[in-house]
């Protein structure tokens, strides 16, 4: 039996409706649990509504996993490992394939598990635990993704990104470490790096997969530009689809380099490439290439609300420089992963953009993010990636 979290008369309706947050300003009566416990979410009348991990700490007070009215149901360890089993199904079935490998098998609230992600490269996977409920579960979670997907090395990044969640033990970076720490991947047939140690995020940026595929149908014979190229994937696509001149732009001399070994393993003779640690404003500002075309995939500009001012000026000043730059019918790829800036407020500031920049444009397509991050669709804040495919007259 779980203890009891009660919420103000009149608050239920997102409950019904099964989003996973419940904000603190909706309880009525906290229950007597610890931080990180499963709780049962209960109305004002007693009924049961919802099973959460409570957090005392956090302005979410309660993370929902399990909307079940039934007063006896227990999260046992066969509960949470079917959660990872109906993730491991969902990406078997529209992701992986003889061309593809690099996954994300959770996706916290889009695999309806909060505060827990998890990329699989080959047999090493990348976890990130971000709240403490899902801490407390954890060796039952890390013991179902070896189990289903065949991992045998987690890499745990826990620790650097949360004050929340207290560190177990100095040596838990790794469960099981492996001999060789950078393994190769496969994206769609072209190869990659990844090291999930070194690497930014969990080593690689697979939610740009599809978008990647995209880019490459419209290369041949073409000019492009890459900013903000990290590891090189779009790069790396460009080239698959026959680019006459590949730029890649990074400010991090590593990430040149993880981009230039990727083309080499792909291209290994080809000498259309070339990557320059630089800042992109001010690449784009000053490059005398006349580019096809542009890719724009910058890091989240808003890493919270109160950035997303300040951010929306970044992606403008980024957007107008290349919507100014491009080659007459040239295409823009431009992305914002912030979460803070939805779809609609993305779309303004590029109309911004282009209305300064006094040019025409229009929007020939619109990204998101790929099967294996999946949006629940109770949590729209799932859904963080966006992008618009621009032709610039
Ligand atoms: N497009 C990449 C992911 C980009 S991650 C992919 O498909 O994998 C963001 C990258 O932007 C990082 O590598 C970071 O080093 C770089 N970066 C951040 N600020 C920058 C700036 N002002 N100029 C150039 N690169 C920058």
């Amino acid at each position: 039996m779980y203890q009891q979290l009660i919420i103000k008369s009149g608050r239920e309706r997102s409950i019904y409706n099964r989003h996973p947050w419940l904000f603190s300003g909706a309880v009525k009566q906290l229950p007597n649990a610890g931080e990180g416990d499963i709780v049962q979410v209960c109305s004002n009348h007693g009924d049961v509504l919802a099973y959460g991990f409570y957090s005392s700490a956090n302005q979410i007070v309660c993370r929902m996993f399990e909307f079940n009215t039934d007063a006896t149901f227990v999260a046992d360890a066969t509960y949470w490992y079917q959660k990872v089993q109906h993730a491991f199904e969902l990406r078997e079935k529209y992701v992986l394939n003889t061309e593809t490998n690099a996954y994300r098998l959770l996706h916290a609230e889009g695999d309806f598990l909060p505060g827990i992600i998890c990329d699989v490269y080959n047999s090493i996977a990348s976890v990130q635990i971000l709240v403490k409920g899902t801490q407390l579960i954890q060796d039952i979670l890390l013991n179902a993704i070896m189990d289903i997907a065949g991992v045998k090395h987690i890499y745990l990044k826990t620790k650097k990104s949360s004050k929340v969640i207290e560190q177990v033990s100095a040596s838990t970076d790794w469960i099981n470490p492996p001999e060789k720490v950078k393994t190769i991947v496969k994206e769609h047939g072209l190869q990659f790096f990844v090291d999930v140690e070194k690497g930014q995020k969990t080593g690689f940026f697979i939610d740009q997969r599809e978008n990647r595929r995209l880019l490459q149908q419209f290369c041949s014979g073409k000019k492009i530009l890459n900013t903000f190229s990290y590891t090189g994937g779009f790069s790396a696509y460009a080239l698959a689809g026959g680019a006459s001149l590949v730029h890649s732009v990074d400010i991090s001399k590593e990430a040149c380099q993880l981009c230039d070994e990727n083309i080499r393993l792909n291209f290994p003779s080809l000498n259309k490439h070339q990557s320059f640690a630089a800042d992109c404003f001010d690449y784009i500002k000053t490059a005398d290439t006349d580019y096809d075309i542009i890719i724009l995939d910058p890091p989240a500009f808003a890493k919270n609300a109160r950035a997303v001012d300040n951010a929306a000026r970044g992606y403008k000043e980024l957007n107008m420089a290349a919507i100014k730059k491009i080659k007459a019918g040239g295409l823009i790829f431009t992305f914002s992963c912030s979460q803070n800036i939805d779809r609609d407020l993305f779309r303004k500031i590029v109309f911004s953009a282009a209305a300064d920049a006094r040019r025409n444009v229009r929007i020939l397509y619109q990204f998101t993010q790929p099967a294996d991050h999946p949006v629940n669709i109770f949590h729209p804040e799932g859904e963080y990636l966006k992008g618009l495919l621009l032709e610039v007259e």
